[in-house]
């Protein structure tokens, strides 16, 4: 019997390591993903942001996951990232996904606590496909919004300690919502910066934010972190890592590749191979690093 998320990440956190969460547009980005977490045997959550999984099918995407869950007995997970409406928070709840992410970092605090506590209160007594409870994440602190690539931090993200979440304001967020799990602004960013490593994460913060509301953390906008600031923030109490920009990138680049080399191939179960391959790689590279497999 699989274990249910809730438990997977407490379970990660005794054991001092993180999860992985990665995001995913389409069948082939979820193969590269559980291939990759299958070779080292370890848990991963996927995500799914709101264009991912209209993309996909909200309610499909929750069953191409729940078939690999059941057919390999596996913890593989599902997760509404960045989800900004209430409506679109009852649609997945609905579809039975393992947890969700309301984001109301861009909504004045009052309102960012008041939908988050909404969420919190909608969830409650539902329960995933899997017949578990669904958990709830909520973001404190703007990180910027986009999986891209950028030429600069995006503005009203820029990284100053005053913007950066103080523990007794995440305590108070967490007891004013019930929220399970929450992302802090740490000094990370979404997206990746084209020319150089992402901003330095602020450890003693995270250890802090950790100690004082006494929920897991999540980390967002993983991929521009060095991967010294990755073990350093599991070991301060980070339990699920988000990337997305990297395996993006390499998706792409994979393709890229196969359409150089045979530029007369169309079929797409060969081209779209070499962006799976190059994307497990990359999967498989930061799995090893959360889970203190180097
Ligand atoms: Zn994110």
């Amino acid at each position: 019997m699989v274990k249910s998320l809730k438990e997977t990440i407490k379970e990660a956190e005794e054991n001092g390591v993180a999860v992985g969460h990665f995001n995913i547009s389409d069948t082939e980005g979820l193969n590269a993903i559980f291939n990759a977490a299958r070779n080292l045997n370890v848990p991963v959550i996927i995500g799914v942001s709101e264009g991912e999984r209209e993309f996909i099918g909200v309610k499909q995407v929750a069953a191409l996951v729940k078939s690999l869950r059941d057919e390999h007995d596996y913890p593989i997970y599902l997760n509404a990232d960045h989800t900004y409406s209430f409506e679109k928070i009852q649609e997945v709840v609905d579809a039975g996904y393992d947890a969700v992410i309301f984001d109301g970092t861009k909504l004045p605090l009052e309102e960012n606590i008041s939908l988050a506590k909404q969420t919190v209160e909608y969830t409650k007594g539902k329960k995933s496909l899997n017949g578990e409870e669904i958990l709830v994440e909520a973001e404190l602190g703007y990180i910027g919004a986009s999986s891209k690539l950028l030429d600069e931090i995006p503005e009203g993200a820029e990284i100053t300690s005053d913007k950066l979440v103080k523990p007794e304001d995440a305590k108070s967020f967490i007891d004013a919502t019930g929220v399970d799990m929450l992302a802090p602004a740490v000094g990370n960013l979404h997206g990746m910066l084209k020319n150089a490593n992402n901003p330095a994460l602020d450890i003693e913060r995270i250890k802090a934010i950790r100690e004082t509301t006494g929920v897991p953390l999540v980390l967002h906008g993983g991929s521009g972190i060095t991967d010294e600031d990755f073990q350093k923030a599991i070991k301060a109490g980070i339990g699920v890592v988000h990337i997305n920009t990297a395996i993006r990138k390499a998706y792409k680049e994979g393709i890229k590749d196969a359409f150089e080399e045979n530029p007369d191939d169309i079929a797409p179960y060969r081209f779209l191979s070499e962006g799976v391959e190059d994307m497990q790689k990359v999967v498989e590279r930061y799995l090893k690093l959360f889970n203190f497999l180097t």
